[in-house]
């Protein structure tokens, strides 16, 4: 059912194009910045370290990511993958690894030689009902059955590499152990895409299950993949992807014949002034200088003939707000406008709202804190990007604890026109993952220095 009701979760589109070009255009330049910014001062003694162990691990990182890429596992099925992660975590001693966490999550837990803080690295490791048309020798052939059809997997929204740069990141974080001031939390999510019909999953799940319990995380980090040049580094503090909320509105009037309306009440033309009034609220009645929001009606059904006034319509659609102190408010007005306006032609309406995720939501404090690492690490350094309107489960752990959500380029450079996340063509170009490693184990390096 939410799958049904967001068929187009975290499909972002890049960047403008004129914003990648400038940061492409910036590239030549950063090697003279680089001598005067004041980041070079501040390059703490173990960055060389995590720059040489990420190097290290970088061939096996592309050799993980291959064999996932291959074979690919849809939400709550992600077996084969979480026992190659958790094979992976036990092979470098950790302290714990905890498997079948929400059906097939793994948790690891690297307890550092030093106190000091607790730090939570999260991947999603899902793939999509997809099939793939990139050519590459490791391209997906797999099939499944998807909501009683037989559908084409593929990692399309990149979590094969997400999955890849993480545990490549327990490698570099667990030959840095001594030195380590605190405790880091790997978590590996099954079903960010959202679980099959019917099933519990994701993150909300995770979190259910005692993932931020003993040891409890201080803070949270994760990358995404996004179609911006390979290595392009991004975040946005605030809101910066959508909270995402599933509407439905039964209007019901009284059946009659066509040519005669004012035998009955005509339930299509309330659901047409229904859906007209849900726009004002967008467009009229909420702040548009404070956030953006969207209002969608995607399917309406009613009717079966066109001289029939049928009794009822039933409508979904999907609801995207930016900022989490608006939802109260919006639900609100949604509710009323849909039963006022059901009222004044004396239908009846019945609204339900069936709660995805809330808004990705960086905390300021945690984002300045970590801007300085992403721009340290970053080849392009970092940039802030617009907020996008599709939605990620992360936000479940952002509401419990501070977390810090950024993106991570994998497109080809040379590749003007590089295909958005959920797309049959969506492609990877490898050499992005050396900074995903980077980024990851520097954040939480810094994280638990205190920087
Ligand atoms: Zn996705
Ligand atoms: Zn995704």
């Amino acid at each position: 059912m939410r799958r049904h009701l967001r068929p187009s979760d975290d499909q972002w589109q890049p960047p403008r194009r004129s914003s990648i070009g400038r940061t492409v255009g910036l590239l030549v330049l950063l090697p003279v910045l680089a001598l005067t910014s004041p980041m070079t001062a501040e390059v703490p003694p173990y960055q060389a370290e995590i720059d040489r162990r990420a190097a290290e691990v970088e061939e096996q990182v592309i050799t993980w990511r291959r064999d996932i890429h291959q074979h690919p596992e849809l939400g709550n099925r992600e077996v084969r993958t979480s026992g190659v992660v958790a094979a992976h975590l036990k092979s470098l001693g950790l302290d714990e690894v905890r498997t079948g966490i929400a059906h097939t999550g793994v948790v690891g837990v690297l307890r550092g030689g030093q106190p000091g803080p607790v730090v939570a690295l999260r991947a999603d490791m899902d793939a999509l009902p997809v099939k793939e048309l990139v050519d590459i020798p490791f391209a997906s052939q797999v099939t499944t059955e998807y909501n009683g059809r037989q559908v084409g997997v593929m990692h399309a929204c990149g979590h094969d590499v997400h999955t890849a740069v993480l545990m490549g990141t327990a490698s570099v974080l667990a030959g840095m152990r001594d030195q380590l001031p605190g405790t880091v939390v790997f978590v590996f999510q099954p079903a960010e895409e959202g679980p099959p019909a019917g099933e519990n999953g994701g993150a909300k799940m995770m979190i259910e299950e005692g993932v931020l319990n003993d040891p409890a995380p201080d803070a949270i980090f994760a990358l995404h993949t996004m179609p911006a040049p390979s290595g392009f580094l991004a975040y946005r503090p605030g809101g910066t992807m959508a909270g995402s909320d599933g509407l439905k509105i039964e209007i019901t009037g009284s059946q009659t014949h066509g040519a005669v309306p004012w035998g009955g009440v005509d339930p299509i033309v309330v659901a047409s002034q229904v859906i007209l009034g849900l726009q004002t609220i967008t467009s009229r009645q909420i702040d548009l200088t404070a956030a953006p929001a969207v209002i969608t009606i995607g399917m309406i059904q009613g009717g079966v003939r066109g001289n029939i006034i049928p009794e009822s319509v039933e409508m979904e659609g999907t609801i995207r707000l930016l900022d989490p102190a608006m939802r109260d408010d919006v639900l609100e007005r949604i509710e009323r406008t849909a039963k006022s306006i059901a009222e004044s032609a004396g239908a009846r309406a019945e609204v339900t709202i069936e709660p995805y995720a809330p808004v990705t939501y960086n905390d300021p404090e945690l984002t300045g804190r970590m801007a300085p690492t992403l721009e340290r690490v970053g080849p392009m350094g970092a940039q802030i990007v617009p907020a996008v309107t599709p939605s990620e489960d992360f936000s479940f752990f952002q509401e419990k604890i501070p977390g810090f959500y950024f993106f991570l380029g994998i497109a080809d450079p040379e590749n003007p026109l590089p295909a958005p996340n959920h797309s049959p063509y969506f492609s990877v170009h490898e050499e992005a993952m050396l900074t995903g490693v980077r980024a990851m184990s520097t954040v939480a390096v810094d994280y638990l220095h205190g920087r």
